[in-house]
């Protein structure tokens, strides 16, 4: 017998036959001899639905209220999936956010959970084998009483949360995808299904576009050592076997891999853009001068590459942003140019980042340089290059990504057989 929170996105729970569907997978576990809690997401499209009504309502509103709004596609699944294990005969109970309470900061639209109440579903579980159904995505903030909503993609982080608080020994993730691929199964179709994924290589690769989690979720499962598991919702519940485990990817510490391989994965993002500054004084408090003012403006910037000047005076540093935010970036630095005191910024909106993930870099050498031959050989120049102890990131011309991540997955071994 286990703990288990089970965890449904919104394809999942996009009709009322799939939430029926959904209500027999949990039956099953149940069935097993599981203590399981539930946590729902809205609808498919029932979220942008809500937002853009907020919106409509007015393009300027109170972040309160559309928390207010947003949070309401949860409660409907929440009831109807309590009705439909009501109707195969299973305990089960719908629980609010600000029911159980699931506490967060007054962040609003995308706030951080403070704390997780697991007792009263512990002892429900207990006194009346009951099935906890939780709204994901939203919570309370306690001194103003206010729901809250986590930021879209956050009932992935809800259920982990549920999760750690109930002392749960998985979390499963049923989506619609079977799992964590070693890239975009759409640009390399070669690409695998990974049994296993270190929580801080899901991290990277979270980060780095994969869309399987959000990445707080995963932050969460590694703060918490919670093994989260990534499994399909289409499979039929009959055709599982409750006791084996069925095809998809585990979140889990770097322990539990035992496997030799270097690299795990490779993810990309077109959605990258470059600005070098040039020619700036290479002494304290220029790099502040740069990034201040960015992060004030609330602009995330990524990769951040400097030079060690040649004469000790001058040097160029160049760094990306996200496309989007790619003209507030470079407005935000010339309107700072006295300060910083740079010659000419050069931009470029037209590249990808590439990335190369694996825990197996720690212990091994010359990993990136094997890309780097590899890269040349196709005639791929790359702009910038960063790394970490278990990832490096390329920059390159964006016309040449999926030639790159096709290159890179057969170069470390990635291809499926
Ligand atoms: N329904 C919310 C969204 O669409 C939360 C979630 O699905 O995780 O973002
Ligand atoms: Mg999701």
């Amino acid at each position: 017998m286990g703990r288990l929170v089970m965890k449904f996105g919104g394809t999942s729970v996009a009709t009322i036959e799939r939430i029926q569907n959904v209500a027999r997978h949990v039956k099953r576990e149940v069935d097993a001899g599981n203590e399981v809690a539930v946590v729902v997401s809205a609808m498919s499209g029932k979220t942008n639905e809500l937002v853009g009504w907020a919106t409509e309502a007015s393009a300027l509103h109170d972040a309160r209220e559309y928390d207010t709004v947003v949070a309401s596609g949860e409660q409907v699944t929440a009831g109807l999936l309590a009705i439909a294990l009501q109707a195969l005969g299973i305990q089960a109970r719908s629980w609010l956010g600000w029911q159980i309470p699931i506490l967060t900061d007054d962040a609003h639209a995308s706030a951080r959970i403070t704390g997780v109440e697991g007792g009263e579903i512990i002892a429900r579980f207990k006194n009346a084998k009951e099935v906890a159904v939780i709204a994901g995505f939203q919570g309370i903030h306690k001194d103003s009483g206010r729901i809250t909503t986590l930021g879209r993609g956050g009932s992935d982080t809800s259920a982990v949360a549920i999760a750690a608080a109930i002392h749960a020994d998985r979390c499963d993730i049923y989506t619609d995808v079977d799992g964590v691929y070693t890239t975009d199964p759409r640009v390399v179709p070669k690409a695998r299904r990974l049994d296993k994924v270190a929580f801080e290589e899901m991290l990277e690769m979270a980060s780095q576009g994969a869309k399987v989690l959000q990445v707080r979720s995963v932050e969460l499962g590694l703060v918490h050592n919670m093994p989260v598991f990534v499994r399909s919702s289409f499979d039929k519940p009959e055709d599982i076997d409750p006791h084996g485990m069925p095809p998809g990817t585990l979140i889990c510490s770097e322990e539990e891999i035992v496997e030799s391989q270097v690299v795990t994965g490779i993810a990309f993002s077109k959605d990258e853009a470059q600005i070098s500054v040039r020619h700036i004084q290479d002494k304290p408090g220029v790099a502040a001068s740069i990034f201040g003012p960015l992060a004030d403006a609330s602009i995330n910037v990524d990769m951040i590459v400097q030079n060690v000047s040649e004469d000790g005076k001058f040097t160029d540093l160049t760094f990306t942003v996200p496309a989007s935010e790619f003209t507030r970036a470079k407005d935000t630095i010339a309107k700072a140019k006295a300060k910083i005191g740079y010659t000419k910024l050069d931009t470029a909106t037209d590249v990808a980042k590439v990335s190369v993930i694996g825990v197996g870099m720690r212990s091994h050498a010359g990993v990136a340089a094997k890309a780097f031959a590899a890269l040349s050989e196709r005639n791929i120049n790359i702009r910038a290059i960063t790394t970490s102890e278990i990832k490096f990131s390329l920059l390159i011309d964006a016309a040449y990504t999926e030639l790159a991540v096709r290159t890179l997955h057969t170069l470390y071994g990635l291809d499926q057989a």
